[in-house]
């Protein structure tokens, strides 16, 4: 054999049409760690593992007897140590002397073997953890609508508590605590603008008389149906509240003197005439209006002063805390 091709950097093998070994290069023999004279005129079946005789049978043996070549073909080889090692093998079918040769040459594809397990190791890892990433997707999914639902329930929760925390038990109106938050930012709000705002102080005359007439929990029924009757006296923007006890209050946003007066008498006189299944009630008012600067709290006691005026002057009528300057 020339030597070239002896030590070429591809496995060579030659075969005659009984699967005979006619000739074998150096570079093969060392791969399968066979002397050449163990092996020539040996059957290739001495250098195939059982599975690939009868693939070399069936398929390699008729094929190129037909096409006179075979390409690229994925054959695995045996070592001599039973070692197995997978090649690509391309044959052709020459004839030299007047005899025919079945010259193959094969190329280890141990490396590629190896690399295509490797890939394979890792789609399969990837494939594993984009099951997993899909199965946290849907977890933490999960888990948002769930912090989404509970978040809301506490946003519902904080709301009821609010309107609780603003609302007066009896009779369902704002208590006093909201009414001074609102008075206080609504001062804020008309800071420094030519907007008028008033406020009313509504006190029922003589009730103590009807619980001491009629019972505490009549009193407290007409309590009820008085907060009504100033709920629906109220516009749009108007806040009632109730103040303590038998006293409530409204403040009447955007209002100037005239009107929060013409609103006051309105309700007293509605509450004179109303029917409440009790003798008469009568109210007494006290209004005032916000005068530039004011806070709060001197619009309350100015309200406050008004409506002790009211008292003092002969109960159910109002009277504006301008009156007293
Ligand atoms: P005035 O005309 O001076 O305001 O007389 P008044 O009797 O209305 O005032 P007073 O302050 O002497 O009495 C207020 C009464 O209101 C006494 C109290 O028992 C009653 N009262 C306060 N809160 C409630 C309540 O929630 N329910 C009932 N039924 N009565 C209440
Ligand atoms: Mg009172
Ligand atoms: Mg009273």
């Amino acid at each position: 054999m020339d030597e070239q091709l002896n030590v070429a950097p591809c496995g060579y093998i030659s075969l005659d049409d009984e699967g005979i070994i006619q000739e074998i290069n150096e570079t093969l023999l060392r791969l399968l760690g066979y002397h050449h004279q163990e092996i020539q005129g040996q059957h290739i079946n001495l250098i195939l593992p059982t599975a690939s005789r009868s693939f070399y049978q069936l398929y390699f043996f008729p094929m190129i007897r037909m096409q006179n070549k075979v390409e690229e073909m994925y054959m695995v080889l045996k070592e001599k140590s039973g070692q197995e090692i997978p090649v690509l093998l391309n044959a052709l079918r020459n004839e030299r002397d007047g005899k025919v040769f079945n010259d193959c040459v094969c190329v280890p594809m141990k490396r590629r073997h190896e690399y295509e397990q490797a890939l394979l190791a890792i789609k399969k890892e990837t494939d594993a953890r984009n099951r997993m990433k899909k199965k946290q997707i849907v977890e933490l999914d999960l888990l948002r609508h769930e912090l989404e639902s509970k978040q809301k329930e506490l946003l519902d929760l904080n709301e009821k508590l609010q309107q609780l925390a603003d609302t007066d038990g009896l009779t369902g109106l704002k208590n006093r605590r909201y009414l001074h938050e609102q008075l206080t930012s609504y001062i804020a709000l008309y800071a420094g603008r030519s907007q008028p705002l008033s406020l009313l102080l509504i006190d029922i005359d003589y009730f103590k008389n009807i619980n001491d007439t009629f019972g505490h929990m009549m009193g407290d029924r007409v309590l009820q149906e008085f907060g009504r009757l100033l709920k629906e006296e109220t516009r749009n923007n108007d806040i009632v509240a109730r103040y303590g006890g038998e006293e409530f209050a409204m403040i009447l946003p955007n209002t100037d003197r005239s009107e929060a007066m013409k609103i006051a008498e309105r309700i007293r006189s509605h509450v004179e005439k109303a029917n409440w299944g009790t003798p008469p009630i009568t109210i007494s008012i006290g209004v005032a209006t916000n005068m530039s600067g004011d806070s709060g709290t001197v619009l309350q006691s100015k309200a406050d002063r008004a409506l002790y005026a009211s008292k003092d002057r002969g109960r159910n009528r109002v009277t504006h805390a301008g009156e007293l300057l």
